[in-house]
C-alpha cells in the first residue's frame, strides 16, 4: 500500500517545460485551463491551478488507498484503519480482526472503504 510521502513524490508539481505556464504533475496530469475563470476577483491562475491540482492529489490518494474487495482487507497490516463508505467511522484492525470504537465486538468491515492510515505511514496512531 503506497503511503502519503509515495504518493507526494509521484504527484510533485512541476511546469511541463521552462516555456511552458500550465502547472502538471509528475503522473502526467495537467491543469485545463479551459476551467480558469481569468476576471475572477482574488483567486488568480497560480491559485486556480493550484486549487485543481490539489483536488486531483486528493482525488488520486483516495483511489489508491480505496479497499473493495474482502482480499484487499486481508492484506492490510495489524493497525491499519479503515474509513468505510457505508458509515464514515473510523475502523482499526487489530491482529486480524476489526474493531470500531462504538463496540468491543470485531466485525467485517463493509465496502468499500478508504485506508486512512497504516503503520507504514508512521506518526501516532
Ligand atoms: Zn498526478
Amino acid at each position: 500500500m503506497i503511503t502519503l510521502t509515495r504518493h507526494l513524490a509521484a504527484h510533485a508539481a512541476r511546469r511541463v517545460d521552462d516555456c511552458s505556464e500550465i502547472l502538471s504533475c509528475l503522473c502526467g496530469w495537467t491543469a485545463d485551463d479551459e476551467q480558469i475563470d481569468f476576471g475572477k476577483v482574488g483567486s488568480g491562475v497560480l491559485a486556480q491551478e493550484g486549487a485543481q491540482r490539489a483536488a486531483h492529489v486528493a482525488a488520486t490518494w483516495q483511489q489508491a488507498r480505496m479497499i473493495t474487495d474482502e482480499a484487499g482487507l486481508d492484506a492490510l497490516p495489524s493497525g491499519a484503519v479503515d474509513i468505510s463508505e457505508a458509515h464514515g467511522v473510523a475502523e482499526q484492525k487489530i491482529g486480524e480482526a476489526w474493531f470500531s470504537a462504538a463496540s468491543n465486538q470485531s466485525f467485517e468491515p463493509e465496502l468499500p472503504g478508504v485506508v486512512v492510515w497504516t503503520p507504514a505511514d508512521g506518526g501516532d496512531q
